[in-house]
């Protein structure tokens, strides 16, 4: 599987994605955005796109749909639920669906819910495994929720989903916020020493050549999955005076979503 991660440069910090199969050079973009950074990348290889997939359905990911089809008679597939909400998908995935591109690539469809209602990832089972995660994980943070999306949903996707990833597995989000949420991460845990790190080096990073996380990176340095972790609970119970010495990880996760929002 090549995967090949292309960065929009726009106000929204997108990135799109193509994942070719390195035998026919068929390729899936994924919430191809900048269509024409996408077509001309794809030219330039000789790959050729025949199916776009939505992670969800907000403009910044859809945006690209109408122009890149047009040009390369490319199938859309999004989340089942998502039919009323994006314009001509020919294939609505459910969870366990797979999608294949070419002759060498298998990506299961994942029903992420949280940041929208009909939010999917795709997870790559090769070796390393990855995850295309849309607006769901970003690196070092969670996606938000007001745009149609439920915190206690997207707590249930980090924990009964996300979590239990390979620790190997690479991570591929939909936007790079990097910078900002290993911000937010040290304001909540400020003795995370890895992060702290990695903010040093993310600060002036080239989103063009972005680093790729894995899960159990992100379990060092991602806010929403340190949830156990004593110093985020003892800093929160400062914001939250009525919180339990130990509260469950879903409150933790929760009051981290409310104090992002306005972070
Ligand atoms: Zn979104
Ligand atoms: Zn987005």
């Amino acid at each position: 599987m090549i995967v090949e991660q292309i960065w929009t440069a726009n106000a929204y910090r997108n990135f799109n994605y193509l994942i070719v199969c390195p035998e026919t050079g068929e390729a899936l973009a994924i919430d191809p955005l900048d269509h024409r950074k996408c077509l001309a990348s794809a030219k330039r290889r000789g790959w050729d796109i025949t199916q776009v997939l939505n992670t969800h359905e907000h403009g910044d990911h859809t945006g690209g749909n109408r122009a890149m089809i047009a040009e390369t008679g490319a199938k859309l597939l999004a989340h089942a639920n998502a039919k009323d909400k994006i314009p001509g998908i020919d294939k609505g995935l459910s969870a366990g669906d797979v999608v294949s591109v070419g002759k060498t690539v298998e990506l299961e469809a994942l029903d992420t819910p949280g940041h929208t209602m009909s939010h999917v990832c795709l997870l790559s089972h090769g070796a390393p495994a990855a995850l295309f995660s849309g607006d769901t994980l970003f690196n070092a943070g969670a996606g938000n929720c007001h745009g149609g999306g439920h915190p206690r949903a997207l707590y249930g996707t980090f924990a009964g989903q996300l979590a239990g990833l390979g620790d190997q597995t690479l991570v591929y989000p939909g936007h790079d916020y990097i910078a900002t949420n290993l911000g937010f991460t040290l304001d909540r845990e400020p003795d995370n020493t890895e992060a702290k790190a990695l903010l040093d080096w993310a600060a002036d990073q080239d989103p063009g050549q972005a680093m790729i996380t894995t899960i159990g990176l992100e379990k060092d340095i991602n806010a929403f999955f340190r949830l156990h972790s004593p110093t985020v609970i003892e800093i929160l119970r400062r914001d939250f005076p009525d919180l339990p010495e130990k509260p469950d990880p879903e409150t933790v996760f929760l009051k981290l979503r409310e104090l992002r929002n306005k972070w």
